[in-house]
């Protein structure tokens, strides 16, 4: 992608009403534009990440078992009365009538929508377990929206819904949950704890809450330092009730079992959450299975969230410096930059064309900056959106065929050919 064609209005100053670093990032670098409060509009940037995080959230649901549905946002109040939840709910839900006076709502979630799915259709304990999720934006009327994306309105969740015959299945659906998300966020560079939570209006009796750690997290965790050197691929919930952490709500300090001195407290921001919660929502929307023995068995259900934009923020919580954002790999709108230091030299046009058209074919995801502005303004661009790999080429350089690469994440800077750049790139 050429920058010169491309739509990222980056902003010089700190925009006034952004209070931590992700919103103040994501609004400089022209991810994401405010259009009412805490409701935005994802500009070509910020969607490429927010993408890139949906698909790795989404292979790790597949490959855990799940099947990918798409339930509407718009819901009927009506299942919402049969679950017992519409009055519950309150102010944080978003009400609307229909032009025939029925009362409908924007899904604050999908349990309900989701459970009646099932009565319908599945019928037989032969079918089970099932386990199908949607990625699909969400509507809650927070009372108080902030940090941008981090806490908006409106904003994009991966919820799974577990359908299993007895609390043993449950428990292995809510386990294989676990692991999903254990590598999910491992894939993006990331340490997410998984800490026992209250189970709150979604009711239940089993509950962890992913807490990436950030000085900025409204959340405060109490964990054991051993989940610092969890290995991903062999996270059991077992192990996981093995070891201590817990939210501030649930922490208590008399009955600790892990030592003062080593217990370690931190900030984190709630990405992800799982709940078991047993027939809550299988009894009251009728969704029965016949069992082993002939007889009608309530599915033992369980839900399982992350909050998609909200991960994009997180991670920039959890990678940036001075200048900007830092993307790993796994989720950078780009994988590198090409900087043209000057681009009314014709030797240092045609050098970066080449090597920008060299990049295409071998399918290296570039943004090339081929935009008539000064060098600083250029370096200032690229460290602001972060992209991984920078590579810059100025007269002199492509003179003699070579250029710099730099790491954004490590600064480290190396001069190197452009041939040597784009075998190592390749890589
Ligand atoms: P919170 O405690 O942050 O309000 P919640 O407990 O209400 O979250 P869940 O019902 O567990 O949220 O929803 C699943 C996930 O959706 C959360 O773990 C979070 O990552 C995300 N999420 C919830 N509310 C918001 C919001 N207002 N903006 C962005 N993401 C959200
Ligand atoms: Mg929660």
């Amino acid at each position: 992608m050429r920058s010169s064609v491309y739509f990222y209005p980056t902003l010089k100053e700190t925009p006034q009403e952004a209070h931590v670093a992700s919103h103040r990032l994501m609004l400089r670098a022209g991810m994401i534009a405010q259009v009412t409060s805490g409701i935005y509009t994802w500009l070509p940037l910020g969607l490429r990440v927010l993408k890139k995080v949906e698909n790795i959230i989404r292979e790790e649901q597949d490959r855990a078992g799940s099947l990918e549905v798409l339930m509407p946002t718009i819901q009927p109040a009506e299942l919402w009365e049969k679950s017992g939840r519409y009055h519950d709910y309150g102010k944080e839900m978003l009400r609307i009538q229909d032009r025939h006076e029925r009362e409908m709502l924007y899904g604050p979630t999908a349990e309900e929508v989701i459970t009646d799915i099932f009565a319908r259709f599945i019928k037989s304990y032969r079918d089970l377990p099932k386990r199908l999720y949607n990625i699909q934006w969400k509507f809650r009327d927070e009372i108080r929206p902030r940090f941008g994306i981090m806490r908006g309105r409106e904003f994009l969740m991966k919820d799974n819904y577990s359908f299993d015959l007895t609390p043993e299945g449950a428990r292995a659906s809510y386990q294989a949950m676990l692991e999903a998300y254990v590598k999910t966020f491992a894939r993006m560079d990331v340490t997410a704890i998984p800490v026992r939570a209250a189970t709150g209006p979604i009711g239940g009796d089993l509950s962890h809450e992913f807490q990436i750690l950030a000085e900025t997290g409204e959340s405060e965790i109490f964990y054991d330092p051993a989940y610092e050197t969890l290995d991903v691929n062999s996270v059991t919930l077992d192990r996981l009730q093995s070891l201590y952490a817990a939210s501030d709500e649930l922490h208590d300090p008399e009955n600790c079992p892990v030592p003062l001195e080593t217990l370690k407290t931190a900030r984190g921001i709630e990405v992800g959450h799982v709940f078991y919660f047993g027939t809550k929502y299988s009894i009251p929307l009728g969704a029965y299975v016949m069992g082993p023995d002939g007889k009608q068995v309530p599915v033992e259900m369980g839900s399982y969230g992350i909050g998609v934009s909200r991960v994009v923020a997180a991670l920039i919580e959890a990678h940036h410096d001075k200048a900007g954002i830092k993307w790993p790999e796994s989720v950078a709108p780009f994988k590198m930059g090409l900087l043209n230091l000057n681009v009314k030299n014709s030797a240092c046009v045609a050098c970066c064309d080449d090597f920008y058209h060299k990049l295409l074919q071998a399918d290296v995801e570039v943004l090339y900056d081929d935009r008539d502005l000064g060098s600083g303004a250029k370096f200032a661009d690229m460290d602001l959106i972060g992209l991984p790999w920078q590579v810059i080429v100025g007269p002199r350089s492509a003179e003699a065929g070579m250029c710099e690469l730099k790491n954004r994440r490590t600064g480290e800077r190396i001069e190197l050919s452009l041939e040597d750049a784009l075998n190592r790139i390749k890589q």
